[in-house]
């Protein structure tokens, strides 16, 4: 048995004994048997109708691009991103990656969908930021890849795996934005047949915070030719 099907068995036996003691509820109503239904995944706010920074995408009152933007501005723009992360879309997004609750994913992704129309973002191909080899492996997917494949089903334009992640990078949760740039420079890398010059390519992610992740990736893509890299993330943590 090779490794990467040890773990896909074992976790598979796991989350069958876990949803039997603690089954899978909506995140919206508490319907059983699945993480978010359709009518609760269309009563999700999108973050489209709230005022946001052109640049980075964060909520943002003010005329024009953020303070950080005016001061440190990242290659990486327009980041945009379909909700606000908060209660609903975290526990969805935590039930995605730590209970294979990739059931989740089709109705998110129509709903990025209908955000990705609502910001007229244009691209030639959506990339998702890949996890570190070993914690794909044992996670057995990766969930920005799978965002990806769906919400490039649904807007018509091609999702493809070209960077990989070099280098384990910690947690970011508790570092502050100089720590959360360096924790993650020079982890990423594109594929020796990534095939991105000349083209605008999109980073797809499950939550953008700072951006130093988004950042970090499209100095990769950059560095190979990529002629515009934006992002475009299922969250936006305020
Ligand atoms: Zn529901
Ligand atoms: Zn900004």
């Amino acid at each position: 048995m090779t490794v990467t099907n040890f773990w896909k068995y074992t976790w598979r036996l796991y989350y069958a004994v876990l949803d039997l003691f603690l089954p899978p509820t909506c995140v919206g109503c508490e319907k059983v048997d699945m993480w978010l239904c359709d009518a609760c995944a269309t009563k999700l706010p999108l973050l489209t109708s709230q005022p946001i920074c052109a640049r980075c995408g964060k909520p943002w009152k003010g005329p024009g691009v953020c303070l950080m933007c005016q001061q440190a501005p990242l290659q990486v723009a327009p980041i945009r991103s379909a909700f606000l992360f908060g209660d609903q879309i975290q526990t969805a997004i935590h039930a995605l990656k730590y209970r294979a609750g990739v059931t989740v994913i089709p109705p998110l992704a129509r709903r990025m969908a209908e955000a990705w129309q609502a910001y007229e973002m244009h691209t030639d191909l959506l990339t998702p930021v890949p996890l570190y080899p070993p914690r794909e492996i044992r996670r057995s997917y990766n969930q920005s890849a799978l965002l990806a494949q769906a919400l490039g089903a649904n807007i018509g334009v091609p999702s493809r795996e070209v960077l990989l992640r070099v280098r384990n990078t910690a947690s970011q949760t508790k570092l502050k934005r100089e720590q959360r740039q360096r924790n993650v420079k020079e982890a990423f890398m594109c594929m020796p047949n990534a095939d991105v010059a000349g083209k605008c390519v999109t980073l797809i992610d499950d939550v953008a915070t700072t951006g130093a992740t988004l950042e970090a990736c499209s100095i990769a893509l950059l560095s190979q030719g990529a002629r515009m890299v934006s992002a475009f993330t299922l969250a936006r943590a305020a």
